[in-house]
Order: structure tokens, then C-alpha cells, then sequence
């Protein structure tokens, strides 16, 4: 159809789930760098929210897409051939856990991951209630929903999942709440969408005693604070406790779709009786998606990326300073930059997009400017990130004064 523009049949023909996206038309990505269609490039700051930690399109990623896509696609429904892409992956994965997370179930979402985990602990325990906490994103299907902590988000929705209960972040309240009933806690070891928020100092190890005592299930969502992101392979590490269930997705996939849900055997086995085939899924474990994440982990671990983080994002925040900065929280080479409001980070998120620099703002965070890059990405990079972010600021500020 000649004169309408791809910007145009995407807003036409493609489902939105906001009035204003960012609309960046995409021609190719490599590494930190995105090029749109007018050959304009972009330093990536946030790495397809948490996915690409070895970078965009890594050539070790390709290769493995290529060459799994030649041996084969889907063969069979998830659990039933045994695919060397999800075997050889499940065993890297739990080389690189505690003992205790030593079988894999992989989905195709983080979502479906935490609804697998919910069903699991459900049957595993015999219980129906599951604890959460106020600004916790687990996913958006019906049942992740139920889990994710605010109102805004889910009362369209209703009704819910029942036996469902929130409670703060941090806050000692839910201790007593997890009783006899309680099937599983969901819990981000440092919570994301509200903005990097990391919990108080023994907060997750006296959940993590308090779950043991009551015989319920922890779970550990580490969909986006997982490979490398906050300075360790996984966020958990640093509370030296391990959690009963661990959720993966994002980067697991290396920019493949594919999620998981890690237990132990023995908890893993309650989906293979009463009813048999627990948790049925076409696609999930994807061998393409495995052959990707595997590749990818490879890299993270060969290019010790995760301790990367912590040097990295330590040079970051060092070169961000700004009067109108209320404050950054940060964990690894992740950061939540808070401004006054949304209306200001807004502006800021802009000029930083005009400018060449990819940013966004937190779901349940509006007024924190988001920063979560491949872990790949050079001091060169960082610097110039920071002055397009430091020059933006300033726009913003001199607009707000503007226009007051
Ligand atoms: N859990 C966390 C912490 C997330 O950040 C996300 C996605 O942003 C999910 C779960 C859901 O993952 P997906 O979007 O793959 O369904």
C-alpha cells in the first residue's frame, strides 16, 4: 500500500497497550547499539528491559540460533523427546545453583513461569494461599496478576485469584501472616518495577526461616535481577539463603523467549501424579530458545560479566550528579534515577531519546528514569550515556522554569 509508513500499519494493524509508544522503527541491533530505519543509532540503555545482558544479537547467540535451526525446531510438546538444547541448558543452569535447584522446567515467559510455580507450590503443599508484596510484577497473565502488588494495574481485572495476600516490601507485618495455609511467598530479592528497591538488611533471610518454620514454599522472582544484573549471577547470592523455588526469564534466553521455573526434584515431581502432566505446555523450552540461552549464559560467565556489573555501575553513578536528582538506587549495573515526578522524568526521558540514548521509566515507578544496560557495554559508552542524561536533565529543568 504505497504512502502508508510501517509507523502508521503498526499503529493500525498492531495491538497497542498504550496511547503513546515509543515507536523507535527498528533496522537492526548489535551489542549496546540500536539502529532505526533512518540509520540514526541509540546507546541502549535498557537492554529490552533486562534481556540482553550479553548485548544485542552476541555473534556466540546467532551462531547457536543458526545451527540448532538447521538441526530442528519444535519436534513435541514440552517434556516428552529428549531435546539436547534443553537438557544441556538444564544442567548448565543447575551447575551454577545451589544443590537444591537442580531441575528445570522451562516455559516460554516469565509469566508462565510464575503461574507454574503458584500450581506447583499449590499441589507440592497441599495449601491454597499464596503471600506477595505491593509492588512486586511477576507478569501479566490472570494469575500473575493476582500476585502483582497494585491496585491500579489489577482491579480492571477482577476477579482475582482468591487467597491472595499483599503486604510492604520490607516490612515485618507479613512474619506472622505466613501460617498453616500458606502455600508459597513470592518475592523479588530486590524488587524491580517499584524502582531497584533492595530490601532491609535480613529482611529476605528472616522470611526465609519464618517459611521453613510454617512449611511454606519460598520463591525467589528473579526474572529480572538474575544473570549479572545487580553485581552477582543471581541477587539471592548476597542474602546467602536459597530459596525452595527460583524464577527465571528475561536474559535466560539471551534474547530468545523462554522462561523457567527451578525447584528440586522431589518438588518438582508433585506435577507428574494427581493429575499427570501438571503443567502442559506446546513451546515452552524452545530447542532454539535453549540453544540461544545457553550460548548467552556461556558468555556471561566466560566474560564475567556479573562482577562487571558491580565495576561498571559503580563508574556510572559516580559521573551522575545533579541538583534536581532526588535520588538513585541502585544494585550492580542497575539504577532507578528518582526525579520529582513523572511530568519531569518524562522530559527527561525524551530529550535522552531525541538524543540517542534508549531509557524508560519504572511500571510502578513513573518518576524514576530507568537504567539497566547490557552488561557488555563500554566505559566509553557510560560516559556518554551519562552526559546525554546529565544534558537532559537540564533541559528538563530549564523547560520546567519555562514553563512555570
Ligand atoms: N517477573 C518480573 C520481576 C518481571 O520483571 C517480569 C517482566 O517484566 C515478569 C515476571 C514477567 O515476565 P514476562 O514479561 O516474560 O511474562
Amino acid at each position: 500500500m504505497a504512502g502508508i509508513s510501517n509507523r502508521q500499519m503498526f499503529l493500525q494493524h498492531v495491538a497497542q497497550t498504550s496511547g503513546a509508544p515509543m515507536s523507535i522503527e527498528v533496522q537492526k541491533a548489535g551489542g549496546v547499539i540500536l539502529t532505526d530505519v533512518s540509520g540514526k543509532e541509540y546507546i541502549d540503555l535498557v537492554a529490552g528491559i533486562s534481556v540482553c545482558n550479553v548485548g544485542h544479537c552476541h555473534p556466540a547467540v546467532v551462531k547457536a540460533v543458526h545451527g540448532q535451526a538447521e538441526k530442528y525446531m519444535h519436534v513435541m510438546v514440552y517434556g516428552e523427546f529428549v531435546e539436547s538444547p534443553q537438557v544441556s541448558y538444564a544442567k548448565l543452569l543447575s551447575d551454577h545453583l545451589p544443590s537444591t535447584l537442580n531441575t528445570v522446567y522451562f516455559t516460554n515467559s516469565g509469566a508462565e513461569a510464575t503461574e507454574g510455580a503458584m500450581k506447583l507450590a499449590k499441589r507440592f503443599t497441599n495449601r491454597t494461599n499464596i503471600i506477595s508484596f505491593n509492588k512486586s510484577y511477576h507478569g501479566s497473565t490472570q494469575g500473575a496478576l493476582s500476585l502483582i502488588g497494585d491496585e491500579y494495574w489489577r482491579n480492571a481485572y477482577r476477579p482475582l485469584l482468591p487467597g491472595v495476600m499483599h503486604f510492604d516490601y520490607g516490612s515485618d507485618k507479613v512474619f506472622n501472616e505466613i501460617n498453616e495455609n500458606t502455600a508459597c511467598v513470592f518475592v523479588e530479592p530486590v524488587q524491580a518495577e517499584s524502582g531497584v528497591i533492595v530490601p532491609p538488611e535480613g529482611w529476605l533471610q528472616n522470611l526465609r526461616r519464618r517459611c521453613n518454620e510454617r512449611g511454606a514454599l519460598l520463591v525467589f522472582d528473579e526474572i529480572q535481577t538474575g544473570f549479572g544484573r545487580t553485581g552477582n549471577l543471581w541477587a539471592f547470592e548476597k542474602n546467602k539463603i536459597v530459596p525452595d523455588m527460583l524464577l527465571l526469564g528475561k536474559a535466560l534466553g539471551g534474547g530468545m523467549p523462554l522462561g523457567a521455573f527451578i525447584a528440586d526434584r522431589k518438588i518438582m515431581q508433585a506435577l507428574t501424579i494427581n493429575p499427570v502432566l501438571g503443567h502442559i505446555t506446546t513451546f515452552g523450552g524452545h530447542p532454539v530458545s535453549c540453544a540461544a540461552g545457553k550460548a548467552a549464559f556461556e558468555v556471561l560467565l566466560n566474560e564475567k560479566l556479573a562482577e562487571q556489573a558491580v565495576v561498571k555501575g559503580r563508574f556510572l553513578l559516580d559521573q551522575l550528579k545533579h541538583a534536581a536528582i532526588k535520588t538513585i538506587r541502585s544494585a550492580g549495573l542497575w539504577m532507578a534515577i528518582e526525579f520529582s515526578d513523572f511530568n519531569f522524568n518524562k522530559k527527561v526521558i525524551d530529550h535522552c531519546i531525541a538524543n540517542g540514548l534508549i531509557t524508560d521509566w519504572f511500571l510502578f515507578a513513573p518518576q524514576c528514569l530507568r537504567i539497566g544496560p547490557p552488561l557488555i557495554i563500554s566505559a566509553e559508552q557510560l560516559s556518554t550515556a551519562a552526559k546525554i542524561i546529565l544534558n537532559a536533565i537540564d533541559s528538563a529543568v530549564a523547560d520546567s522554569h519555562g514553563g512555570s
